[in-house]
């Protein structure tokens, strides 16, 4: 399971199923680490165990009603990214342009990279539909 680092310690991600992080990965993890909560939503993981989700506390979206609401957003090398996406391509590699990284818990904000897996724009927008 993945913890959140203390403040001061450098975090080392489980290396299990992670690609190892380059500094510049590292760097951007802690950077969207920093700015988050630990909250439990009652997502669990696949052994049942409760799964807290990481909450970016910093800019997102918007809270309007387009799709793309409600979304962490960070600034890295003054270019704006999603923090779920640069979460998911920090631990799960690199991510094409093309496909989406969908929330398994639901929860916009989460950076959790155990709570966000890679999906086609198809499957993403089923998925939503299914959870209206
Ligand atoms: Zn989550």
């Amino acid at each position: 399971m993945t913890k959140k680092p203390k403040d001061g310690v450098q975090w080392q991600p489980d290396p299990v199923g992670y690609v190892a992080l380059s500094e510049r990965g590292l760097k951007m993890v802690n950077r969207i680490l920093a700015k988050c909560d630990l909250v439990n939503r009652g997502y669990t993981d696949t052994d049942g165990n409760p799964s807290p989700c990481w909450e970016w506390l910093g800019g997102n979206s918007g809270n309007g009603d387009g799709a793309g609401r409600g979304y962490g957003r960070i600034k890295i090398d003054s270019q704006v990214s999603a923090t779920h996406r640069v979460m998911f391509s920090c631990f799960h590699g690199y991510l094409p342009p093309k496909r989406d990284v969908d929330h398994k818990c639901h929860n916009r904000i989460c950076c959790n990279p155990d709570h966000l897996e890679s999906v086609t724009r198809l499957q993403n927008m089923n998925n939503q539909k299914r959870h209206k």
